[in-house]
């Protein structure tokens, strides 16, 4: 045994591979210390002739777990499964490699989210031999294939291009050709894991093979090389894990798309608009949280895919919306819609386990149970046979027909697949169970054969029975009982008391401490014919099942393209539902070189939901212009940014959008740059990141992009930062003419303003009331002034001489700072930009001083900052600390200090509250 596992050990080195030994999955030496430290299983010992080595196991029906924690720590996992019969099997029963599980080719349920994909990718570039430019940007092929549903994504580009593709698929797994660049993920927690696999695969007359058993011609389908290359290495990959037994049937859609048919979106931009993912702290939706309300996971999947790959089609963004106005006007239709689609069950899953000859009769009764519902899901969109109508829908929605066009493309498209149906129903017992060895599986009625064979077995049984009765009849033994054991098989078992009435022909099976049991010549013969029956009827029950799951599979083309339509109708459902729950609107497509983004009372679609009133903003954006956004922190500016660009891809995925009224072009990339403060993630240092990903944006936009940065420069010394903010801003404007919105607390880019045609300047206030300051929340032209501390200090109340003064000398701070702008060597403050801590540490030092003070405002600054770290008032940043008993003026100039001291752009509202209010009462105490 150990021999044969080290020759499966062999022909798969780079997998740990389990063996099934009975009911476990067993490892063998190095590999049995690995599974028993990641599996947290007992190593045991093993010993035969050749000597002792370390052995550890896992159950095979209760595997799952166990596999995920191997996938987890990196290993793929090769399953040696016993491929004869051990009952048969003369001497060692013969085993094989029938699947290599690895993170991207999972196809177990248990080990698959739900209703999400999972892709292993490969990529492949050219060597340079085919033309001779390509040195300059190599081309680089990118084939993506989801092994549990069969889909398989082809695309070419250079190399930044497919490094935001693969940002986008966000595979699991990640093989490599061997010119190939690599390609890190840009989120380490989505992040691929990156396997060399045989570079053979890639070989370009490799792939041209493998793919004629995909699709004729394969060289006239693919755009480049690189493609056919990495699409023939990804499907060697895919095959070798599914056990290698040649092609896989059920990869029937290979889809090459181009990049530039979409939306781009990549990671970054991804990440900044919280679309898949939300890292804030406590922080819980993300768009697609509130865009999904899917009923299938075949809805979810298809509308993350959406999602993720926006449309820059108009026309196919208008059929998207076209259905999706028409289900969110019919709600009868689209709530029944949504009703029968809770009931499907993962098509896309359970055909790719058809034609991979693993479903189960269960799985068959799934796909049936998931069929029966598309005539009903007809009648429904037709509205007319009954379903539509009877519930009461006006006349208006018991139209005979969709009214919109891609509404009654999803309804043809939906195939009944009635002979598929029915042989199911026929055939398939209605609650089968798991095993498909065991009986149970086929209905009574489907073959004669078969049930002549049940037939035998019931009479046989039947006859066992009546043989009690019989028997205690003819031997007038009251106590006389028939039984059954695994081992003897059927006995008649007459207790000691009775033995001398034990009739001649019973003969003896086995004798117990009180008993004895026997059997008749006949009723061993039935016995005979009972279990031939049985063991008969289950092969044949096998035999059959499989030939009707290979009938089902050879329908799987059709199966997918039912799948497809179901998917969409389901996204479009959810889409409406949202619309229609969100109170969205239908965006105005302009499909024009000129048109720019208008949009009425827009919303935040994450942030209105997270409770509080939202204060809708309108936008109006011409094309190839940049709105500089400037106000305090926590006033909205970030969140109108990606309110505008989440309505562009909203529309553009085929949402409508939440606004009163939007007109919108179509984009064909989005940039979000956010500056280092305001994102977290960690990695590389925050500031190389922020200007690495500012050159890709400086490099690749162009007029159709719509270009978003949220405080850039924010992650270097002031000087350094002011500048690079607004040369980025001038070759956004000047050469790149992108559209563009621009969040910056560097005020002095307002300026921009005066000097380009296409800059304009808005702005967020705060305001007064009843003593508190609120921000407004809501957009208003022109430029903030100067310092937004002083700004609401004065709104705080502090009196105008002290404003003024403050004003007077942040301006001075302002124009010192961008003279000494070539002074790069000062890590200099900038006004905004100081901690308050500072400032703080100075006001507990004059605590001890001063006790004219309230000690309420000292009570509610000081619990949220690090106590006694007076330390940093000595670096001379700080306040003067005598400020309190000076002059008017004095103490203007030292209140202006404190409030440069604020790091307003850090700080919550409630702590710039807190702030200054403790300034207001420093001021009252003075008099
Ligand atoms: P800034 O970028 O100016 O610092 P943000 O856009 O991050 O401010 O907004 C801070 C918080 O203010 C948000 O998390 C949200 O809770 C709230 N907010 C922003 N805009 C609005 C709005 N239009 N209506 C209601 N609350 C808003
Ligand atoms: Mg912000």
């Amino acid at each position: 045994m150990l021999s044969q596992y080290a020759d499966l050990c062999a022909a798969h080195e780079d997998a740990l591979v389990l063996f099934q030994v009975g009911d476990f999955y067993e490892a063998f030496c190095e590999a049995a210390e690995a599974v028993a430290r990641v599996c947290e299983v007992t190593l045991t010992e093993r010993s035969d002739s050749t000597g002792d080595y370390p052995m550890a196991g896992v159950p095979i029906d209760n595997a799952a777990p166990y596999l995920e924690s191997l996938l987890d720590a990196g290993y793929r996992v090769a399953v040696g499964d016993q491929v004869e019969d051990a009952e048969q099997a003369s001497g060692l029963v013969d085993r094989a490699v029938t699947e290599v599980i690895t993170p991207g080719t999972v196809v177990e349920d248990d080990l698959l989210e739900a209703g999400t994909t999972n892709y292993v990718a490969a990529v492949a570039a050219d060597t340079g031999d085919e033309d001779g430019d390509s040195a300059a940007s190599p081309s680089v092929g990118l084939a993506a294939v989801d092994v549990s549903t069969g889909e398989c994504l082809v695309t070419s580009g250079d190399r930044d291009a497919m490094a935001g593709e693969l940002d986008r698929i966000a595979p699991a797994e990640l093989i490599s050709g061997p010119d190939a660049p690599a390609f890190e993920s840009a989120d380490a927690e989505r992040g691929w894991t990156v396997h060399e696999y045989d570079p053979r695969v890639f070989d370009r007359r490799a792939a041209t093979d493998r793919l004629e058993s995909y699709l004729p011609a394969p060289e006239r389908r693919f755009e480049t090389g690189p493609e056919l290359r990495a699409a023939g290495a990804v499907l060697a990959y895919a095959e070798y894990t599914q056990g290698d037994d040649g092609p896989l049937s059920y990869v029937t859609r290979l889809r090459r798309y181009d990049p530039r048919d979409r939306l781009r979106l990549d990671a970054a931009a991804q990440r900044s608009l919280e679309l898949f993912e939300n890292r804030g702290l406590g922080a819980s939706d993300t768009l697609f949280d509130v865009l999904d309300e899917t009923s299938c996971a075949l809805g979810r999947r298809c509308l993350e895919r959406w999602l993720r790959r926006p449309l820059v089609d108009a026309d196919a963004i208008r059929g998207r919306h076209d259905a999706v106005g028409e289900l969110a006007d019919r709600t009868l239709v689209r709530e029944r819609v949504a009703d029968a689609l809770s009931t499907a069950y993962d098509l896309e899953r359970l055909v790719g386990r058809v034609s991979r000859g693993r479903a189960d009769a269960r799985d068959l009764r799934s796909l049936h149970a998931t069929l029966a519902v598309v005539p009903e899901l007809k009648a429904t969109l037709a509205g007319a046979n009954g379903e539509g109508e009877r519930g009461g829908d006006t006349d208006d929605e018991a139209a005979d027909h969709p009214r919109t066009d891609h509404l009654r493309d999803l309804r043809d498209r939906l195939d009944e697949l009635v002979e598929v149906r029915e042989l199911i129903d026929e055939s398939i017992a209605s609650n089968p169970p798991p095993e498909i060895t065991d009986g149970g599986v086929i209905r009574e009625g489907f073959d004669d054969d078969l049930d002549a064979l049940r037939t035998t077995e019931r009479e046989g049984r039947e006859w066992v029975a009546d043989l009690e009765a019989s028997e205690r009849e003819r031997t007038g033994i009251d106590s006389l009982s028939v039984g059954h054991n695994q081992v003897h098989g059927y006995y008649i078992e007459v207790t000691d008391a009775n033995l001398d009435r034990v009739p001649d022909d019973y003969r003896r099976r086995q004798t117990l401490k009180n008993s004895e049991r026997y059997y008749t010549p006949e009723l061993k013969e039935r016995e005979e014919e009972i279990v031939g029956a049985a063991e008969r009827a289950n092969a044949v029950e096998y035999e059959l099942f499989v030939e009707i799951r290979e009938r089902v599979a050879a329908e799987t083309e059709r199966i997918q393209g039912l799948a497809d339509a179901l998917a969409e109708l389901d996204a479009c459902c959810s889409l409406a539902a949202v619309a229609v729950d969100g109170d969205y609107v239908r965006p105005k497509l302009i499909d024009d070189a000129d048109a720019g983004i208008e949009i009425e009372g827009g919303r935040h679609p994450v942030v209105e939901r997270a409770g509080g009133s939202f204060v809708p903003n309108d936008v109006d954006l011409p094309r190839g212009s940049i709105a500089v956004i400037t106000g305090p922190n926590m006033s909205g500016k970030s969140t109108y940014m990606r309110s505008v660009a989440l309505a562009v891809v909203l529309a553009q995925t085929g949402s409508f959008v939440p606004a009163q009224a939007a007109s919108l072009p179509v984009f064909d990339r989005l940039f979000t740059r956010v500056g280092a403060s305001d994102d977290i993630a960690g990695g590389q240092s925050t500031f190389m990141r922020e200007m690495s990903e500012l050159t890709e944006i400086l490099h690749d936009a162009g007029p159709d992009s719509l270009v978003l940065l949220d405080e850039v420069g924010r992650g270097t010394a002031t000087t350094d930062g002011r500048a690079i903010a607004r040369a980025a801003a001038e070759f956004v404007h000047d050469e790149l003419g992108a559209t563009a919105l621009f969040a910056t607390h560097y005020h002095g880019l307002t300026d921009l303003a005066d000097e380009r045609d296409r800059v304009f300047n808005l702005h967020f206030t705060a305001t007064r009331e009843d003593g508190d300051v609120t921000f407004l929340h809501r957009v208003v032209p022109g430029a903030s002034s100067s310092s937004y501390g002083v700004e609401v200090a004065e709104l705080a109340g502090v009196p105008a001489p002290v404003v003024e003064r403050s004003r007077s000398l942040v301006a001075e701070d302002e124009t010192d700072a961008s003279v000494e702008g070539a002074d790069q060597s000062t890590d200099e403050r900038d006004p905004d930009d100081v901690s308050l801590r500072e400032f703080l540490a100075e006001e507990s030092a004059d605590d001890d001083t001063t006790d004219s003070r309230p000690s309420a405002s000292a009570d509610h600054d000081t619990p949220t900052r690090g106590d006694g770290d007076t330390s940093t008032a000595e670096d001379g940043t700080g306040v003067d600390g005598t400020g309190v008993d000076e002059t008017g003026v004095d103490a203007g100039s030292d209140l202006a200090g404190a409030l440069r001291d604020l790091d307003l752009a850090r700080m919550t509202p409630i702590e710039a509250l807190n702030a200054l209010h403790d300034l207001q009462s420093r001021l009252d105490n003075d008099g």
